[in-house]
């Protein structure tokens, strides 16, 4: 059996069975995923210019509220020092 990807043997390589397409490394998969950008089952290509900003807008709130909580939880382990 070789990859859907690179065409090399699969056996032994922790292969993935894709399906309507057949075995391939998880690696060569998580490549093809990345370029095609791809994340999760959505295709970031395809959406219109209204869905991307709704969709980057949505990436920015998450990552502020994740770096606000972060600065929080390094404030009590700075207050558990003294
Ligand atoms: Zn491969």
């Amino acid at each position: 059996m070789r990859c859907h990807y690179c065409e090399k043997a699969v056996l032994g390589a922790n292969p993935i069975t894709l399906a309507g397409i057949g075995p391939a490394h998880d690696v060569c998969h998580q490549i093809q995923l990345t370029s095609a950008r791809n994340f999760k089952g959505l295709d970031i290509a395809q959406l219109d210019d209204v869905q991307f900003n709704e969709l980057s807008d949505l990436v920015m709130m998450e990552k502020n509220s994740r770096v606000s909580s972060l600065g929080q939880a390094s404030d009590s382990f700075e207050i558990e020092l003294f």
